[in-house]
């Protein structure tokens, strides 16, 4: 996917309504009926038609003629360009430079502020993977089957921001958030080499203790990282410092399984240890052992994200989706890209689950029980 920093500066400002819309829509609609996105913007439906397609041209909605209406979608490109440009109206982003990673959920650029001070964007892409395949098990998303891959995508970049924060907060090595929106999160550029790519460091056994203990104090505060391997450690350029990325799958230490993610954490590391540095150690890290100690942190951060607003009903909906996909690939299925063409819904004409009011944080239009209101530009407040 390829991101078009100038299209950050040239959508008018009818074509940023229409596009406002055509999101706002997505909440019901898998296809968005065009008479419906005219209706959302309050522009006239000939001007729509237009602007629809000039921002086809440009990826940002796609055509789709379905069996029962014709209308549009929103496309990654057109979500990427509201999520960036919401954090460009805020001035936490200036310009948009190379790619350095495409995860298989999630895209990550360099990017900059207005002071060229370099940051990374990470746009999280769940549903990448094809929906199609576990839609029998999408029960877990309510009514909110259309725009799903948006949803998910939105959750995991909110979540991955909670735990940022207060680890951060807390002084773990992770890197600086900065800002987030939609399903994108800006945060601090670390100067490292993924473990993965290091063939060679001073002292494994030192760096294997410094991981180790990492994974103690997670737990200490009540945390288990979830996904603790050499991809998601960074190892940094000059001080050989580890940071720890990536943070979707966390759990808590009180999460049913935790003793089963605690462990698969630290087999990771020592099995990585074993084949890349040839280092094997008779110690690691027992999962109730590593409890015992609770209270001597005094806190425990797993309470303190539920606090955040990352309610744990969103962490359960993402949970279901991601021990979905799980199981998908495991039975095999899992690899068939999602085409960018729109599925169909099988009931898109639901109801928002939460009762119609959008809650992407101000899209500007508030749908309510049918009837769409609809603020003039300037009080369209970004998320
Ligand atoms: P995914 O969820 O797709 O695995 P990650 O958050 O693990 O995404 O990031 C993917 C890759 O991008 C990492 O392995 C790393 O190389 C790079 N990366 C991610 N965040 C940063 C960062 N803050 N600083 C430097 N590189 C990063
Ligand atoms: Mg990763």
């Amino acid at each position: 996917m390829k991101l078009d920093a100038t299209d950050l500066r040239y959508v008018t400002a009818d074509e940023f309504r229409v596009l406002t819309a055509a999101e706002i829509g997505s909440k019901n609609h898998e296809v968005i009926p065009t008479p419906l996105i005219a209706q959302i913007s309050g522009l006239r439906s000939g001007g729509v038609n237009k602007i629809l397609g000039s921002l086809a041209k440009r990826n940002l909605v796609a055509r789709v003629q379905n069996a029962k209406y014709d209308g549009y979608r929103l496309t990654y490109g057109g979500y990427d360009y509201l999520a960036m440009r919401a954090l460009s109206k805020r001035d936490s982003l200036f310009s948009v430079g190379n790619q350095i990673g495409v995860g298989k959920e999630s895209d990550i650029y360099v990017v900059a502020d207005a002071e060229g001070n370099q940051m990374v964007l990470k746009l999280h892409r769940l549903g990448r993977i094809s929906f199609r395949a576990i839609k029998s098990k999408r029960d877990y998303l309510g009514k909110r089957k259309s725009a799903s891959w948006m949803y998910m995508s939105r959750l995991s970049a909110q979540k991955e921001w909670a735990f940022m924060k207060v680890l951060h907060e807390h002084g773990f090595p992770v890197p600086k958030p900065i800002d987030q929106a939609r399903h994108c999160i800006l945060m601090g550029l670390i100067d490292a080499y993924p473990l993965r790519q290091i063939n060679e460091v001073p002292s494994p056994g030192k760096l294997y203790s410094i991981l180790m203990d990492l994974i103690v104090r997670f737990a200490r505060v009540g945390l288990i990282h979830g996904d603790y391997n050499e991809f998601n450690i960074l190892i940094h350029r000059e001080t050989g410092e580890p940071v720890v990325i990536d943070f979707p799958q966390m759990v808590s230490t009180s999460h049913e399984n935790a003793e089963w993610y605690f462990n698969r954490d630290v087999e990771c590391i020592r099995t990585f240890f074993r084949r890349r540095f040839r280092y094997e150690s008779a110690l690691y890290p027992k999962f109730k052992a590593s409890l015992n100690n609770e209270d001597v942190e005094g806190f425990k951060l797993d309470v303190e994200v539920a606090a955040s607003g990352f309610r744990s009903r969103d962490q359960k909906v993402l949970e279901e989706y991601m021990k979905s996909v799980q199981e998908d690939e495991e039975s095999g299925h899992g690899n068939e890209e999602e085409s960018e063409e729109g599925e169909e819904s099988e009931d898109g004409e639901s109801e928002d689950e939460e009762g119609g009011v959008v809650e992407d944080g101000g899209s500007g239009g508030v749908v309510d029980g049918g009837e769409t209101k609809v603020l003039p530009p300037d009080d369209i407040e970004e998320p």
